[in-house]
């Protein structure tokens, strides 16, 4: 536990200590990357907790993914000891779940109400048609609940019954939200009713790292604050904390044509003369690509050419040795697609590799068949993940014969559904439900393991809030970031949300960041010739440096239209 009392607030700077001890009323803390918004959160709590005597008990903090819960809840931990567990630490989703779960019979629910998995809802879907309330209707009557509806049914209940507002108000005086700029319409609405217009509620975020909106997030929650809620307090962090000078110079130059922070300001707090500039390549192919990718972590981390004779990996005490390792080193790309040419490319090389993508493991071929066998009675006995690999040896054999009743998955899919399910599987240790559960509210598929001694693959969405020293950015082309399908013209508030996607890439790097895009690429069932992205050209050329060849030109029309 850290030293609580009159050296909290030290390890923040001037700034980030009025965000953090700002008094009670609606707070709005705009903040850059790397200006250490979730610190200054959970500097706020503890000191809110331990300073002014504020009941942990009353704290609800807010954030969207359960790693960023988890982070916070590790955090608050750190600061406060065992006092920190009194906070309620959640997703939307969890908090939606806490009030469902404790106001079930009035909400309809009987005593065995569960969330649906894909199947029932689908099934629902089907005999409801287009009609919404009837699609409800259905999954009542099997004591079932929508996961859109762990939030819908709360605010619903919270709408009609004033008397319940008030015991969550009472319940929940501070309210922290994190990523602010994420949410939607009714997370919003469930904002403001668990919080009085005049209420303590912190709100912390950043408008130009809004990447949600295909979610149904809305930046326009963000940016009329000041309106929602009665005498705002705002303050703003504006201290980079995170980026060499080049590399933050680019990422605010990257954002400037579409920001919505007015007079956006990043100041680098590291001035290391000798930062070296933004590394840009040119490669002829996505294989040239991912080949200067593996060379350059060769050069950057090296200890490739220790392997261990009988395995051919990389012995990692070698790695060790030097000053960087795997896990220092983050690929990110826009779709999950481009992941393949790189993985096959570092695998060869001995590169350990571990994979994020923003997917949901629900949302995985062959998760959900797994899913509901395991429900179902009388099934494997043993432990989870026995009864796991037995389902799946089952549901394997099954689908290696076509099926009559058209729920068709590929025998390979149901293995890899079981893989991916495999750590849940372990970490929930022998608690179907709670396993079951995970699943159906949106456990992430693989989720990192910052220890591991391994290069980070992510998409640009995966890697929001993260950092690491070694950055590449790959496939910087037009038509991929921005990412456009062919014929249907991308509108200005796509473009925007895509270079803010751009920005939150960017400025995830510490000391060194590559930006590469290839010449040629399969797209849309065929090789096509790419040109740089769009984003790269707003770059002050002075900013990069050189890799390879030339950087190819690109037609002046094709600019116009774009920036
Ligand atoms: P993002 O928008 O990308 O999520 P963030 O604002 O949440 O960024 P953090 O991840 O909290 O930023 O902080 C970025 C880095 O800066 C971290 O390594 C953090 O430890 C460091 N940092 C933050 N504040 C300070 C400070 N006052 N002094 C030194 N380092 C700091
Ligand atoms: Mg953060």
């Amino acid at each position: 536990m850290e030293e609580v009392g009159t050296g909290l607030l030290d390890r923040l700077d001037a700034m980030q200590r009025v965000a953090a001890s700002a008094p009670g009323g609606p707070l709005l803390i705009v903040a850059g990357p790397g200006t250490g918004k979730t610190r200054t959160l959970t500097h706020r709590i503890a000191y809110l907790c331990a300073e002014l005597g504020v009941f942990p008990e009353r704290c609800l903090a807010i954030t969207f993914t359960r790693r960023a819960a988890g982070e916070l809840r590790e955090r608050l931990d750190a600061l406060l000891g065992d006092v920190g567990e009194d906070i309620t630490v959640g997703t939307f989703h969890s908090v939606g779940l806490t009030i469902l779960k404790e106001n079930a019979r009035a909400a309809g629910l009987g005593a065995h109400w569960r969330i649906a998995d894909e199947g029932e809802r689908a099934e629902a879907r089907e005999q409801a048609g287009d009609d919404d309330h009837a699609y409800a209707k259905l999954l009542r009557q099997q004591d079932l609940v929508d996961l859109d509806e762990l939030i819908t049914m709360p605010v619903a209940l919270l709408r009609d019954e004033p008397a319940l507002v008030e015991k969550y108000r009472r319940r929940w005086q501070w309210i922290f939200v994190d990523e602010y700029q994420d949410v939607d319409e009714t997370q919003y609405e469930l904002l403001r009713l668990l919080s009085p217009a005049n209420g303590n509620l912190c709100a912390i975020g950043d408008p130009d790292q809004a990447i949600y909106s295909f979610r149904g997030a809305d930046v326009k929650y963000f940016l009329r604050f000041n309106e929602d809620f009665v005498d705002a307090r705002l303050v703003r962090l504006t201290r980079n904390y995170r980026s060499s000078a080049p590399i933050l110079a680019a990422a605010v130059q990257a954002i400037a044509p579409s920001t919505l922070v007015s007079g956006r300001r990043l100041d680098p707090a590291r001035l290391d003369p000798e930062a070296p500039l933004v590394g840009r390549y040119p490669a002829a192919s996505v294989a040239d690509e991912a080949d200067f990718v593996v060379r350059t972590i060769d050069d950057l981390v090296g200890g490739l050419s220790h392997r261990s004779l009988d395995s051919g990996r990389v012995d990692s005490r070698s790695v060790a040795a030097g000053n960087l390792s795997f896990s220092d080193v983050a690929v990110l790309y826009r779709t999950d697609s481009q992941s393949g040419p790189i993985v096959e490319a570092l695998s060869r090389a001995g590169v350990p590799v571990q994979k994020r993508s923003h997917n949901r493991l629900r949302d995985r071929p062959g998760v959900q068949h797994i899913a509901r066998e395991l429900q179902h009675a009388g099934g494997p006995a043993g432990s989870l993940v026995a009864r796991l690999k037995l389902t799946a040896q089952v549901l394997a054999q099954r689908f290696a014969a076509p099926t009559l009743d058209g729920e068709q998955v590929a025998p390979e899919d149901i293995w890899t559904a079981a893989d991916l399910l495999r750590p849940l599987a372990q970490r929930v240790g022998e608690d179907l439900p709670r396993f079951l559960q995970e699943i159906a509210t949106g456990a992430e598929v693989d989720a990192l393991d910052p220890r591991a001694e391994a290069v980070n693959l992510l998409t640009l969405h995966a890697a929001k809030g993260l950092e690491f020293p070694i950055v590449f950015l790959v496939g910087c082309e037009d038509s991929l970031l921005p990412l456009r399908w062919p014929g249907s013209p991308a509108s200005d508030d796509d473009i925007a949300e895509e270079r803010r996607l751009f920005f939150v890439g960017l400025t995830r790097a510490q000391d060194r960041l590559y930006v590469t895009h290839a010449a040629r690429r399969f797209r849309h069932g065929s090789e096509r010739e790419q040109s740089p992205s769009p984003f790269l050209d707003v770059i002050d050329s002075g900013l990069f440096e050189r890799l390879g060849d030339t950087v190819p030109s690109r037609p002046k029309d094709r600019q116009l239209r774009l920036l």
